[in-house]
């Protein structure tokens, strides 16, 4: 492939004489559409780490590209403000990096409006040349299992919302002073959420130290761990390198006085495997929950092939809390764009989306909700290249289009409040400085109405 500098100037010089018959036009109106037609106006839905990266790929790879970001909170940065944990502040610095991309002349911040409800993606594509939807999976797999409703049941996706000041989530008031609580999965979520509910608040640090978390204790069962020596070489590192490190803890049995140390601990977390939920079981009157039945399970062939069948045996584990975390997944949010409900994603190929052309897709809602921010980085990327193809080889006819000048009346008449990046820096400002009074690095704020009331002072 050419490189990129070069395939821009050659795209961005491409003769524009034959598409604007510039004569019956008077001369300013004339310049002002061969400007338009030089510059293509794109639309990205969402500002998470998929938003922020192809906006940034556009930008920094097409000269002249108008980017404006759409974003139903207030706030930009998507999971990296609401999901990742409170003590990864080194993950969170990629904020610095969006802002970067957030101060571009080219680009534009639109919070507060919430596409699909306040602007439809048709209104969007009339509006924009290209339209780029990277509104990640905001909603959560359900477990099926009676009993699902019962209050003290809820998602890893709320919870996650609320530790981390999502405002939908702020009123969600989980019942801490249960003896148990019970996760269900065993993903990064999962142990993001068990990290979170053992430590001491004054002392939020990283996962990998939850075995040595002052005040908790690791309950692993040897059984679960013992011969998996020899599986494990062949594992990929980084889940080599897990397992080492479970195994050590699970057979090694420590020093007599870290045994002692570790005894006195109130708290206790444990890894429970081959295990399936059934029932939800509810207290006496009903009123909440007070336990969970799990089938038995054990393995049935082996590698690749094994599978996870029931004994007939189930167990019943009481529990005030039970947190479900399998999974995150997309909602389709505009009729008029294809969806795939049972992968959760929207139908594309390498971002384009399928029998849509000028709509693309990045990040979760594109592959699922898998991976880093950094495999969403690469992903975001490969969909802005794609959609600079499109305009290079002209499948994106540049057709005079003024983007937000023609979204920006219908959201008035519409009565939303869009709010721009340098509110959002005023709300920054605000979080930070009432942080600093309380002794920590800023206090969320939670409450929309009181959010609107400090973009405007
Ligand atoms: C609990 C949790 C912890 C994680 N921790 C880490 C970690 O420590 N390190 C790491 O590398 N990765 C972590 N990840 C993964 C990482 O957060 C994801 O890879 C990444 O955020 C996905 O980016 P995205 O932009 O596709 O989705 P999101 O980050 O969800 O962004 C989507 C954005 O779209 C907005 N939006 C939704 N619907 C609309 C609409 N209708 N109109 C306008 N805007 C809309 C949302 O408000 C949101 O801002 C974590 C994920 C979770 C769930």
């Amino acid at each position: 492939m050419a490189p990129r500098g070069w395939s821009c100037w050659r795209w961005a010089a491409r003769p524009r004489a034959r598409l604007l018959p510039g004569a019956a036009f008077p001369f300013g109106f004339r310049q002002l559409l061969s400007t338009l037609e030089l510059a293509p106006h794109i639309c990205v839905v969402g500002s998470g780490p998929a938003g922020f990266y192809t906006a940034q790929h556009l930008l920094k790879h097409h000269p002249r590209a108008q980017v404006d970001i759409y974003e139903k909170q207030l706030v930009p940065f998507g999971l990296v403000r609401f999901g990742v944990a409170p003590d990864h502040p080194e993950v969170k610095n990629v904020i610095n990096t969006f802002t970067q991309t957030a101060h571009s002349t080219r680009c534009s911040f639109k919070g507060n409006v919430t596409v699909g409800r306040d602007v439809s993606v048709s209104e969007l594509q009339e509006a924009y040349h290209a339209v780029v939807l990277s509104y990640g999976a905001e909603d959560h797999r359900t477990l099926g299992i009676p009993g699902e409703e019962l209050p003290g049941v809820i998602s890893a996706r709320d919870f996650v919302g609320w530790y981390n000041g999502l405002p939908e989530n702020r009123k969600l008031a989980p019942n801490l002073n249960c003896d148990t609580a019970l996760i269900l999965g065993q993903g990064n979520v999962a142990l993001d959420v068990a990290r979170i509910l053992l430590t001491p608040t004054e002392l939020l640090e990283e996962l990998r130290e939850m075995i040595n978390l002052p005040g908790s204790r690791p309950l692993l069962d040897p059984a679960d761990f013992s011969g998996l020596e020899e599986l494990i070489k062949e594992a990929p590192r980084p889940r080599k390198r897990l397992l080492e490190l479970l195994m050590q803890t699970a057979l090694k049995p420590p020093k007599a006085k870290e045994a002692d140390k570790r005894a006195e601990n109130p708290r206790a977390w444990g890894l429970r495997f081959l295990r399936s939920p059934q029932e939800v079981l509810p207290s006496p009157d009903g009123s909440r929950v007070a336990g969970i039945r799990l089938a038995v399970m054990r393995l049935e062939g082996s590698g690749q092939n094994a599978q996870a069948v029931p004994t007939g045996t189930v167990e019943d584990v009481p529990c005030g809390l039970v947190l479900s975390s399998v999974g995150y997944k997309s909602r389709p949010i505009d009729p008029r764009v294809p969806f795939d409900p049972k992968l959760g994603i929207i139908p594309n190929s390498e971002g384009r989306v399928l029998g849509v052309p000028g709509l693309y897709c990045s990040g979760w809602v594109k592959r699922g909700p898998t991976g880093v921010i950094a495999t969403t980085m690469n992903d975001s990327f490969l969909t802005g290249e794609a959609l600079l193809q499109d305009l290079e080889k002209g499948v994106l006819p540049l057709s005079p289009k003024l983007g937000y000048s023609i979204i920006e009346p219908l959201l008035k008449n519409r009565g939303v409040q869009p709010v721009s990046f340098e509110d959002w820096e005023k709300l920054d400002a605000q979080e930070v400085a009432q942080g600093q009074a309380a002794g920590k690095p800023r206090e969320k704020l939670v409450d929309p109405q009181q959010m609107l009331h400090i973009i405007k002072q």
